[in-house]
């Protein structure tokens, strides 16, 4: 079972009539519950014996246990440390199964925004290309072909990056073919985005280009 700390403050200790703060150890039962049950049960209180901090002379008090838990008394020093740091390498663990969890998410919402935008920049591209003066076939041989066949480059690519692929995986085998996974989608995503930015790049100094001449 867990333990937890509980901060617990005296405001007026009997021994020296003073404000004590005091660490408690809790024991989590919660994960032991096997039982469901609707209802409201009284809050249950349990004596623990505590220490003044001045003088360091023993008293009791009644202490209000909270649900699902026992008070096992005042934590020491090593018990505080000890439970702060198994505390601290949960949230740790924790942290890294996100990450575990999210990191494909965040490939694929790329690859997915990457092409829209792909899609979306054929309109734009159409429309730029009506403001070209003195056209010529030269010139539209030299804009369209190029940057239009790397956008559908990259369009391409970031179908085939998030396009779900069905396949059956045994438990021991999903490792293996999780990686494989990661490693694709890393790889369309990173290839799709230099398609896409060549397209851009190439089309940006094209237009200026004519633009000057
Ligand atoms: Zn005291």
């Amino acid at each position: 079972m867990e333990k937890k700390l509980l901060e617990y403050k005296i405001s007026k200790c009997p021994i020296c009539g003073e404000e004590h703060i005091y660490s408690l150890v809790l024991l989590d039962k919660t994960k032991n519950n096997n039982v469901l049950l609707f209802g409201v049960s009284p809050a249950a209180q349990t004596e623990v014996l505590f220490l003044c901090k001045k003088d360091n002379s023993p008293f009791t008090k009644k202490v209000t246990v909270p649900p699902e838990s026992d008070i096992l008394g005042i934590a020491t020093d090593s018990e505080i440390e000890e439970i702060k740091r198994i505390k601290d390498l949960k949230s740790v663990n924790n942290e890294f199964s996100n990450w575990v969890q999210s990191s494909r998410r965040v490939a694929f919402d790329f690859c997915k925004n990457m092409l829209t935008t792909s899609v979306a920049s054929i309109p734009i591209y159409y429309a730029m290309i009506k403001f070209i003066e003195n056209h010529s076939v030269e010139k539209y041989l030299l804009i369209i072909p190029p940057i239009l066949l790397l956008l559908l480059l990259a369009i391409c690519i970031f179908t085939i990056g998030i396009y779900p692929t069905l396949k059956l995986i045994h438990e021991s085998s999903f490792q293996e073919f999780r990686n494989n996974r990661l490693r694709r989608l890393s790889f369309l995503s990173n290839f799709g985005t230099i398609i896409y930015l060549t397209s851009i790049v190439y089309s940006v100094i094209l237009f200026t280009y004519m633009l000057i001449l």
